[in-house]
């Protein structure tokens, strides 16, 4: 039986990320993929990464005419539900072709030393007569391969099929994605019939999550995302169509996917496993994008694991715990944070959005461009939400049940930053925060428990 140190089930975004880092601290590392090297991850064609971000964690890097990278560009507006008011949410966007950017990352992270096996598809998990994790069983060419290993990551994306495969009271929610917990995308690639300035240039628009990005093959991707199914995201197209007074346009491709709309899991870690990527639900709660946001988390696993590994030792649940803290502490509470504060918020009319977006108020380009990061509002900004808040009430822009969807959404969001922030240092503590993290999200309520009719 051939032994690793670590073994990965899923070698894409997450999967090679975690490879290559893991493997350059000097682990025997084994990434096992179900697809073919030709066919892995082919859901869609063209995927965005922050430059930014890029560069933080240090990812290979394209350029334009190289064949991956399809295109850069840095203006991006957030619009009202008419296509009015832009705000302005500049930061640099990568465009790549996902297909040809993950076997980009597949070969870097076999540059330094992971060894990558496709068309190898997890079986089970193989536990030491403690009942912790040692081994995986995997299919290969019809046959099952067993290797040893201590730490196993779940990278298989939304299946999750490691994760879910742990026996009951392993320390990890097992839970699976209904289609509520599911963002359904359809991406369109479309030329215009009219070439007009604005409709070349990145934009979004929250009250229907849909999106326009640049693209070099095409004069623009048109995404938009909804809960309960293709049909219903349709429905929403239809309404988008219409109010943001899109130009004609003619179809020359349509894609579709999926992405995780559920809150991570309380904890990532257990007895020699860890869950990253979508199989851990790591999704941006305001777009859905999950390839950079995944790498927050993987970044500190990678630092952590690598010293609870240190001279052959079996990285514990207790030794690995360190993970969910530093991350719930940072990102983990800004998701939740901000995932509640959507719960709220978005439930209002294209009239309503029309008129927060006019005034300035809760669309603003301080909140919207600070979305997914700790944000500080003054007693002015207050103010001034209050006021426009009243004035939209009296001149019935807004109904009184939208505004208390809002502020529901802005408490509940607070009450889960502070939650997350008291998030236990040691497992010792933790069935209690749980609890009440579960009453939290509870009255934070889910995107999904709202379903205009269209
Ligand atoms: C239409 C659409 C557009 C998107 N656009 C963006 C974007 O622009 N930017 C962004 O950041 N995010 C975007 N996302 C989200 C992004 O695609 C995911 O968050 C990201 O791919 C998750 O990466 P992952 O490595 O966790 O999982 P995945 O990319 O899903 O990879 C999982 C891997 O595990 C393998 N696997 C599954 N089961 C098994 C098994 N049993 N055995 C072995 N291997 C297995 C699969 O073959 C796959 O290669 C988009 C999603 C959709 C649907």
């Amino acid at each position: 039986m051939k032994n690793y140190d670590i073994v990965i089930v899923g070698a894409s975004t997450a999967g090679s990320y975690f490879a290559r880092r893991m493997a350059e601290k000097g682990f025997s590392v084994l990434a096992i993929d179900k697809s073919s090297r030709e066919k892995i991850s082919p859901e869609y064609d063209v995927f965005h990464m922050e430059k930014k971000d890029m560069e933080k964690y240090g990812l290979p890097k394209v350029k334009e005419g190289d064949g991956i990278c399809e295109f850069i560009f840095s203006k991006q507006d957030m619009m009202s539900a008419y296509s009015n008011y832009p705000k302005a949410a500049p930061t640099e966007v990568v465009g790549m072709h996902k297909h040809d950017y993950i076997v980009l990352m597949n070969d870097w992270a076999a540059e330094s030393g992971a060894e990558i096996i496709y068309e190898a598809a997890f079986d089970s998990l193989i536990y030491d007569e403690n009942g912790k994790i040692n081994g995986v069983t995997y299919e290969k060419d019809g046959k099952k391969v067993t290797v040893s290993c201590r730490l196993v990551a779940d990278c298989s994306g939304i299946p999750a099929v490691v994760r879910r495969s742990l026996p009951d009271g392993y320390g990890i929610e097992k839970f699976e994605l209904t289609p509520d917990d599911i963002l359904y995308v359809v991406l369109r690639y479309v030329d215009f019939t009219e070439k007009k300035g604005r409709w070349l240039q990145s934009q979004f628009w929250l009250a229907y999550k849909s999106w326009l990005a640049p693209s070099a093959g095409s004069d623009a991707i048109l995404g938009i995302g909804a809960c309960f199914g293709f049909d219903y995201v349709e429905k929403c197209f239809k309404q988008f169509e219409k109010n943001a007074r899109l130009p004609g346009y003619t179809v020359k491709k349509i894609e579709k996917g999926r992405t995780p709309y559920h809150r991570a899991p309380y904890s990532f870690v257990s007895d020699g496993f860890i869950a990253m990527g979508d199989a851990a639900c790591l999704t941006k709660p305001n777009c859905g994008e999950g390839c950079t946001a995944s790498l927050v988390l993987e970044q500190i696993a990678v630092d952590v694991a690598s010293k609870a590994m240190e001279n052959g030792a079996y990285p514990t649940r207790e030794a690995l715990w360190s993970i969910n803290k530093l991350y719930n502490n940072t990102q983990g509470k800004e998701f939740a944070s901000l995932m509640a504060l959507l719960t709220g918020v978005v439930r209002h009319s294209p009239k309503a959005n029309e008129f927060l977006f006019k005034h300035d108020v809760i669309f603003s380009e301080k909140i919207l461009g600070g979305m997914g990061r700790e944000l500080e509002l003054s007693v002015g900004d207050m103010l001034k939400i209050v006021l426009f808040v009243l004035i939209g009430i009296l001149s019935l822009n807004i109904k009184i049940s939208e505004i208390r969807s809002i502020l529901s959404g802005l408490i509940n969001s607070g009450k889960l930053t502070e939650h997350y922030e008291k998030f236990p240092e040691t497992p010792d503590g933790f069935e209690q925060w749980v609890n009440e993290a579960e009453i939290l999200w509870k009255k934070a309520g889910k995107l999904s428990d709202w379903k205009p009719e269209l």
